[in-house]
């Protein structure tokens, strides 16, 4: 697999020295075998590249914000590409099957698309003011240096709906992607300067990339320079960036971890629910943040539903992911598994019934993870169903009435996705309700992951509140400012004070 990983960095534009030397070893999760060796930016690399970037953005705010779309234009089309060989090396280094890997890269063509109309589109309101001859209105303006770090299940996709948006409202950038996955993002970087070079007049170090671990994200949270922070990753990374950010009131986006429900009502329609399920649950080897990990079933659907999973689970192929057929792929890493086997254990000591999670493959593959995906029935929502543990574990739990299905699903710590699936408007209205989901997005029919990129995607609570992708996202990555303008050549002052002075 190495030469492989060689071949499509090489046709993605990495120099080969990038990625055959250096402290960092990149493993792919497929077999468990060293594909390139990287190295780690230091503190120094790091202060540079936020100089640069700082720099450049100082140049790149006043480029007209359509001529800025025209850039995030070129990167889509780089990205259009490229895109076989960007979603192959995904599957080499994430472990994502090959449709997973190719959603990946559709998702950052998507968010171009959106990107590029948005370029036309950064608008403010006029407000109708209390005062004669004046006009009240507000304008965006570009923010500063912002800072990306990212995980390792959406290695580039999460990157592109933050640079798309980023580029577009003024912004420079520079990105910390997951140590796991350094190879995708200097190719994704490869395709940046491809673009750059297309364009012509993009400042240097307008968008770059540091390979590092936590020091140099570190680096990001604690650097003035850096005003915006988009960090994606475990609620213990956000819990630990949020405080140091506030500190320096430096703005942040933070995607943290999930755990997310769905729940199933009698009216259901069961065939539907089982495919969605099963996706959700199943899909990305339960490496989403989306994932559905959570399953609250009215008492009346429990045993036909738990038994049409258990068929699903028990059918489900699992294995290499480079293979068509492979529905499921490994695990990240050991820990991932040590992880999942912990909360197996737990699960079954507070009375879970285990099927399936067994390790599988381990003969042909003693240095992966492969896991069939498990299927816990169980008693209540005890402590272990409460945590996120990122890998394929979906618990089981009834219920009688909708207010107890709402009260369990809202009853953990994380707040990002949830589903209802229902036959009954009453009981959709009610979960999309004030008093129903407490969710960022709560769906009605049809799983709680593969967020498409219009919307505004994030959650509430241990997620962290920040929102990304489609909707006023932007937002986020532009100053407001409001701006009075009095052309009536008289002075009131608003709430009708006067201040007269003889002058
Ligand atoms: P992680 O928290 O281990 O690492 C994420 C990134 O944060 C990495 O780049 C890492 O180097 C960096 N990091 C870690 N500690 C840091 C610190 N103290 N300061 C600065 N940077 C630090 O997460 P992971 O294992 O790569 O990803 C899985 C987690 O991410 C899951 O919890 C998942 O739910 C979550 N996730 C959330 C979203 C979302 O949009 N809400 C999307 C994808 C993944």
């Amino acid at each position: 697999m190495a030469a492989e990983t060689a071949a499509l960095l090489h046709k993605l534009g990495v120099e080969s020295h990038r990625v055959t030397r250096g402290s960092l070893a990149t493993r792919s999760p497929i077999t468990g075998e060293i594909i390139a060796r990287v190295e780690s930016a230091d503190s120094n690399i790091a202060q540079q590249t936020i100089a640069r970037a700082e720099d450049a953005f100082h140049i790149w705010r006043n480029v007209p914000a359509p001529r800025r779309g025209e850039f995030v234009r070129l990167l889509g089309e780089e990205l259009r590409a490229a895109k076989a060989e960007l979603a192959r090396l995904v599957t080499i280094e994430a472990g994502k099957i090959t449709t997973e890997g190719l959603g990946e890269i559709q998702e950052m063509i998507d968010i171009c698309d959106f990107a590029v109309g948005l370029s036309r589109q950064l608008h403010g309101l006029t407000i109708a003011t209390e005062r004669r001859g004046h006009r009240m209105m507000e304008t965006w303006h570009p923010l500063g240096v912002a800072g990306v770090i990212t995980s390792f299940n959406f290695p580039v996709a999460v990157w592109a709906w933050n640079v798309a948006l980023a580029l577009v409202c003024g912004n420079s950038l520079v990105w910390k992607p997951s140590e796991k996955t350094p190879l995708v993002a200097l190719a994704t970087q490869a395709l940046v300067e491809r673009a750059a070079a297309r364009f012509g007049d993009a400042p240097d170090g307008l968008s770059t990339v540091l390979v590092g671990g936590r020091d140099i994200g570190e680096a990001l949270v604690e650097d003035a320079r850096i005003r915006l922070l988009s960090a994606t990753g475990s609620t213990a990374m956000g819990r630990a960036v949020a405080p140091r950010l506030a500190r320096r009131f430096a703005r942040s986006i933070l995607e943290l971890g999930g755990n997310n429900a769905a729940i199933v009502c009698a009216s259901a329609p069961l065939d539907l629910a089982v495919r969605a399920i099963a996706f959700a649950a199943m899909g990305t080897a339960g490496q989403r943040c989306t994932t559905l990990r959570r399953l609250i079933v009215h008492e009346d659907a429990y045993d036909e539903l738990l038994n049409r999973l258990r068929r699903a689970y028990a059918s489900v192929p699992v294995g290499d992911p480079r293979d068509g057929a492979s529905l499921i792929g490994p695990l990240i890493d050991a820990s991932a598994y040590s992880a999942m086997r912990a909360a197996l254990d737990e699960a079954r000591d507070a009375g879970g019934v285990v099927f399936g999670g067994e390790r599988v493959l381990a003969d042909e593959y003693p240095e992966a993870y492969y896991v069939r995906p498990a299927l816990i029935d169980m008693p209540a929502q005890t402590e272990v169903v409460r945590r996120e543990t990122f890998a394929p574990i979906l618990y089981v739990m009834k219920f009688r009435s909708l207010d107890e299905a709402i009260a369990l699903n809202n009853e953990v710590a994380h707040g990002l996705a949830s589903s209802i699936f229902t036959a009954r408007l009453d009981e959709a209205e009610r979960f999309m309700a004030a008093d129903g989901s407490d969710c960022g997005i709560a769906n009605v029919n049809i799983g709680p992951s593969g967020a498409e990129i219009g919307g505004a995607f994030g959650g509430e609570k241990d997620t962290g509140g920040g929102r990304e992708a489609g909707s006023d996202c932007w937002k986020a990555y532009m100053r407001r400012a409001t701006n009075t303008i009095n052309y009536s050549g008289e002075l009131p002052l608003a709430q009708g004070v006067k201040f007269d002075l003889d002058a």
